[in-house]
């Protein structure tokens, strides 16, 4: 059969990637692990017959996640994307305004603005760090941002700019205090999409605690799952009660009323998936380890190789949750897409930009060489914890 020619340094990374995993079969680009207590707590809680809205489990996790993240409250939710729905909603996305967010995105940080009737406007990402570039922030603001009333609207479209997303893309940080000291400036409240970021730091602080709210996803592909699920973070104590409150539909606390004092959304965790999470975050540390380690193979690899490696942000520490290489162009993209995947070792390229999807493309979109540059190049690799 006649292959497209490529690369011998990329047909090497193909092989490499077998020796990193020790198999000659398939090799995934991300899969759950559950080689620690998930059995024994999840059977707990099956025992107990509180699998559902009520229960220990959920407490539990929260408390250990705020107290990993260093976050002050952590509010367990449904999934990623609702945890970032609420977040949005807590910082007053209202119907009709604008939010900031990067192109290079999941759908999902698109969706959750979507859901609060806002509309997003495109930022350009940074080409090392993958994540919203503060100075095309900046630039923009400059350009179009007027503070009306202590209120920062966009002068073009006469709208309020209510929110600013970074999403910290495969596990990268972005650089949260200059967005932060950007958005400080404008009075813009930031929200992170820290849904792969779990475990990542820039500058000491967990990611996603520098901004008013943060979302994390613990859906099937991320570090660490229980199927699906996500939460809020904050350090704002009434923010995060009024989490709590939206995500539980809005009922007041009481024996055996049902009184709910606004419409509120059924966002909460089941208590048997926050079972499966507690046990999920105890290994927590040590896939980070175990990822990191395989993110440095890799990094070696494809420097003794001439391939394109992303390595962790300055002043970053990456949990390194999909690595990911830069080919010289589209073509070479797609060729070892095609290569790799016949050979049984999955890669994956980046998302579609936001903008260029049919629901987005009539959204104001700045400018955005880096991100088209990246979306033509840039391939994610097997990058599961080795067993
Ligand atoms: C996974 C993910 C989410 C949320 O996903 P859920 O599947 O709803 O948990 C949001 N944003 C990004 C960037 C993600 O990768």
């Amino acid at each position: 059969m006649e292959r497209c020619k490529i690369r011998a340094d990329l047909v090497r990374l193909v092989e490499f990637a077998r020796k990193v995993y020790q198999t000659r079969d398939f090799i995934p680009l991300h899969e759950p692990r559950f080689i620690g207590r998930e059995k024994v707590l999840v059977q707990k809680c099956i025992d107990s017959t509180f699998v559902s809205s009520v229960g220990e489990f959920v407490d539990t996790f929260e408390q250990q996640l705020a107290l990993y993240t260093g976050a002050k409250y952590a509010v367990a939710t449904v999934s990623g994307t609702s945890a970032l729905h609420i977040a949005l909603l807590l910082a007053n996305v209202e119907r009709g305004t604008e939010v900031i967010t990067q192109s290079l995105s999941f759908i999902a940080t698109c969706n959750a603005i979507t859901y609060c009737g806002a509309v997003p406007v495109f930022i350009d990402v940074d080409k090392s760090a993958l994540s919203l570039s503060p100075k095309a922030l900046r630039e923009f603001l400059e350009t179009y941002g007027e503070l009306r009333d202590g209120k920062c609207y966009n002068n073009r479209s006469n709208k309020r700019l209510s929110a600013c997303v970074p999403m910290n893309t495969f596990g990268h940080s972005c650089e949260s205090d200059e967005i932060k000291s950007i958005c400080d400036h404008w009075n813009i409240p930031m929200i992170e999409d820290a849904a792969e970021s779990l475990g990542s730091f820039y500058k000491g602080k967990h990611t996603g605690t520098t901004a008013l709210l943060a979302a994390i996803s613990f859906n099937g592909n991320k570090i660490i799952t229980a199927g699906g699920g996500g939460a809020i973070i904050t350090n704002d104590e009434v923010l995060a009660k009024k989490a709590k409150h939206l995500t539980t539909t809005a009922k007041i606390p009481h024996k055996w009323e049902f009184k709910h004092d606004m419409i509120g959304y059924n966002y909460r965790m089941p208590n048997i998936n926050a079972a499966l999470l507690c046990a999920q975050l105890e290994q927590l540390g040590s896939f980070i380890e175990n990822k990191r380690t395989t993110a440095k193979k890799y990094e070696k690899f494809c420097n003794n190789n001439q391939i394109d490696f992303i390595s962790e942000p300055l002043n970053a520490t990456s949990n390194y949750w999909l690595n990911t290489i830069l080919l010289k162009n589209h073509q070479e993209r797609n060729d070892f897409l095609d290569f790799s995947n016949s050979q049984g070792v999955m890669t994956r390229p980046v998302w579609s930009l936001l903008n260029e999807l049919p629901m987005f493309e009539n959204c104001f979109a700045m400018p955005l060489p880096n991100s088209e540059w990246l979306a033509d190049r840039l391939v994610n690799i097997p990058s599961s914890v080795r067993v």
